[in-house]
């Protein structure tokens, strides 16, 4: 056990003020929020690291933003991609939204990335320790039977064991984005074969408009993926796109990697319980990714900030300040609404017509769903900084 957050499992636990299961953004956020405040927290994740987490790996400016992060000391030895612009529209029909000078996001690994937060938090880490018990004991969790502390915080993905504890009657086969990818570096004569400019990545929606596919190049890594709601027969559509990709030259035509998958839910998916006292949820154990991007990370790190801000208050009303302070800053639970009075037939036709303009490309896609530049960064609705900035 150490502070660098990096130390493997150990077997005698102990207690803290908080547990938090889940080392990825989600979980080092918390982490890193609640020991500026001076708690001792443990983070408690079944994978050594650095581990790799399925994900392209893109980040928005309101990330780098809400985590503090030093570009330069980032950047110094680990991967990362600015991207200037992009190419977005339906698939084999993308066109140029325009390169701009300053970034409007940045590529990362997650293996890095994730390793990165986890160590700069400062929490105690147990590594390699997976979460398969949980109990309530009066007023204290108790974590595989050897780790007490009055607050659990669940940031463990998807399929999280605390949003299991919470949500016991969660039904299987739930609406979920099902995705897929890739991430192999690329030899010499496979990046002299690849069309796609790391400043500038492809999107490429499905001809349904039920998805998308993209290509993100980072430095010699290359990043392929798609992702649909409905994880379901998504195979057929990764292996159309690919072979697309590669006849068109944007991609090399000897990718070997095997694809990797992984579900998760939108917030506009039915909502779990995300909160009961002494426990939060954060990241995507609340199902919290942007219903029409399916970004994850600024939501996993908002959240998560929001869950910091709600523990240390009363922990029986903690299921309704933390409920209000997710609305407040991600609205209601709804389906995205735009078109949503056609018939999907006419939709997905006018969402077409509408992804071969260059303007709505840029202004709609990619400033309002992808960056939100609309959506008041870092500020609840309520006007108040989100975080409390750490120092
Ligand atoms: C193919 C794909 C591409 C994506 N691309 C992007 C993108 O480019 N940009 C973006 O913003 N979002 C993207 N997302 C979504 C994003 O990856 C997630 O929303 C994000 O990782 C959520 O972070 P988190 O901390 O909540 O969970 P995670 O990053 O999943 O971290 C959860 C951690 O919990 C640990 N854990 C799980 N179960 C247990 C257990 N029982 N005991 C102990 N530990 C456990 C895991 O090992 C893991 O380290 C993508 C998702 C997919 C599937």
């Amino acid at each position: 056990m150490s502070r660098s957050g990096v130390s493997a499992g150990t077997p005698e636990g102990g207690r803290a003020d908080v547990l938090v299961v889940g080392g990825g953004p989600a979980g080092s956020t918390v982490a890193w929020s609640l020991v500026q405040r001076g708690l001792d927290v443990v983070v408690l994740d079944r994978c050594p690291f650095p581990r790799d987490k399925v994900c392209a790996g893109w980040i928005t400016p309101a990330v780098v933003e809400l985590l503090h992060l030093d570009l330069e000391d980032y950047g110094a030895e680990r991967v990362l991609q600015p991207i200037h612009g992009f190419r977005v529209g339906v698939m084999g029909r993308e066109v140029a939204t325009g390169v701009e000078e300053r970034p409007l996001s940045y590529g990362i690994r997650r293996c890095e990335f994730d390793a990165y937060l986890l160590a700069r938090s400062g929490a105690r880490a147990s590594l390699g320790e997976e979460v398969r018990t949980i109990e309530r004991r009066g007023e204290t969790w108790l974590v595989n039977g050897r780790w007490r502390a009055p607050w659990l915080v669940g940031a463990g993905g998807h399929a999280c064991p605390v949003a299991r504890w919470l949500n016991p009657d969660e039904a299987r086969g739930r609406l979920v984005v099902g995705a897929q990818e890739i991430e192999p570096a690329l030899s010499d004569e496979q990046l002299a074969a690849t069309r796609v400019d790391g400043r500038v990545p492809l999107l490429s929606f499905c001809p349904d408009l039920a998805g998308y596919g993209w290509v993100f190049r980072k430095g010699r890594y290359l990043n392929v993926g798609l992702g649909r709601e409905g994880a379901r027969a998504l195979r057929p559509h990764v292996d159309r796109y690919v072979g697309s990709l590669a006849a068109r030259g944007e991609i090399p035509p000897d990718l070997t990697a095997r694809f990797r998958g992984h579900a998760y839910l939108l917030y506009s998916h039915p909502p779990r319980r995300v909160a009961a006292s002494g426990v939060v949820l954060a990241g995507d154990a609340a199902g919290l990714a942007h219903p029409r991007s399916g970004e994850g990370i600024r939501p996993a790190v908002e959240s998560a900030l929001l869950a910091a801000d709600t523990i240390g208050g009363r922990a029986a009303d903690v299921e309704s300040r933390y409920a209000a302070r997710l609305v407040a800053r991600f609205g209601p639970r709804r389906p995205p609404a735009a078109l949503g009075w056609l018939p999907p037939a006419a939709r997905a036709g006018l969402g077409r017509a509408l992804l071969a303009s260059g303007w709505f490309n840029r202004r709609v896609v990619v400033d309002r769903w992808f960056l939100q530049r609309d959506a008041g960064a870092t500020r609840g609705s309520r006007g108040r900084a989100v975080p409390p900035s750490p120092r």
